[in-house]
């Protein structure tokens, strides 16, 4: 019989049919602390599909890490699973420790704008390092980020790379998981100078990848995550790693792809939401009022086109100043063909 191989992936070694729990590598504070990226892995006992879970790039961006212990622990069978995933429930574990964006010291990076990493770079690199390692190793991606008051459960986003047969993966990827799919056409890498973001990245290196960011920041609630949960599941359904057939998911579906506009303050002050995230909304349609702090209205934001409320994502703060991220709108796409 032509036998599965025990897999081993940073300091977990997996069995056939087995579950495994570890860590990726670690990087070392100054009083030699040592902070592990965890790595959790279901190894099926028929060959196939490599699947990555990815959470907490971000980190207040923690409903994936239930999402994942709930797919790892109590949805897959490994007895049953056909291929194999491997999840990084805390891919960035200085800043979930903070409840941070980016890496709260050192060299203050965004883990999502650090791959592919550097074994030698600093300590973000290094962890964007270990984590390609795994990507690498991966056939599909689901990268779960979190963002605050989305549509329905959120909503996923595609980054094309322009080579057709990855992008229409992802696509199928994106309509399986079921929720609102978000186009960016990203053909190249180079961004403004910034490094590209993971999921770009690994497009580009052929590996179909989804962001999806699901509603909720430093927070989650149980429905957020069976629509986690779910589209997990479909997609692992659509690319024949478990039996059944995809789910509809709960909640406000925008019908069509979006293709997304960010909206800034450009004065300070207290923010009014104007519409609700799901709202449909025509170009021109008043989005938000910024008053200032003396009650005086001083920025009236509107949508430059119709289509949907995507998110209202201010981070921390319904206070804003000059410069911060007000609203996402999504203009629909017609005639989207892929
Ligand atoms: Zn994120």
């Amino acid at each position: 019989m032509n036998k599965i191989r025990a897999l081993k992936i940073g300091d977990v070694s997996v069995a056939a049919g087995e579950r495994g729990f570890g860590s990726l590598g670690y990087v070392e504070l100054a009083d030699g602390t040592q902070v592990r990226i965890p790595l959790m892995i279901v190894r099926g006992l028929k060959r196939g599909p490599s699947l990555l879970l990815l959470s907490t790039i971000h980190g207040p961006e923690i409903l994936g890490i239930e999402v994942i212990r709930r797919i790892i622990r109590e949805e897959v069978n490994p007895k049953r699973l056909v291929g194999s995933i491997l999840a990084i429930p805390v891919a960035n574990p200085l800043a979930f420790q903070n409840a941070s964006y980016v890496t709260p010291y050192f060299d203050y990076f965004d883990l999502n704008r650090s791959f592919p990493g550097d074994s030698q770079g600093t300590i973000t690199v290094r962890m964007a390092d270990m984590i390609w390692s795994a990507v690498s190793k991966s056939d599909y991606i689901i990268d779960i980020h979190g963002v605050p008051n989305a549509m329905g459960h959120g909503y996923t986003v595609v980054r094309l790379s322009g080579k057709d047969s990855v992008d229409k993966n992802a696509i199928d990827m994106a309509r399986a998981y079921g929720l609102s799919i978000v186009i960016s056409e990203q053909r190249r890498i180079e961004e403004k100078g910034r490094l590209p973001g993971l999921q770009a990245l690994a497009m580009h290196n052929g590996i179909p990848c989804i962001l999806v960011e699901t509603s909720g920041w430093r927070v989650w609630s149980r429905t957020a995550a069976d629509s986690g949960v779910r589209g997990v599941l479909n997609v692992m359904k659509t690319l024949g790693m478990i039996p059944g057939s995809v789910e509809k998911q709960e909640g406000f579906v925008c019908p069509k792809p979006l293709k997304t506009h960010m909206l800034f303050a450009n004065k300070g002050g207290i923010l009014h939401l104007m519409k609700s995230p799901g709202e449909q909304i025509a170009a021109g349609d008043t989005v938000a009022r910024i008053l200032n702090i003396y009650g005086d209205e001083v920025e009236t934001i509107k949508s430059p086109k119709a289509g949907y409320v995507c998110a209202y994502p201010f981070m921390e703060n319904q206070a804003v100043a000059a410069g911060e991220y007000v609203a996402l709108i999504g203009e629909i796409i017609e005639n989207y063909k892929i």
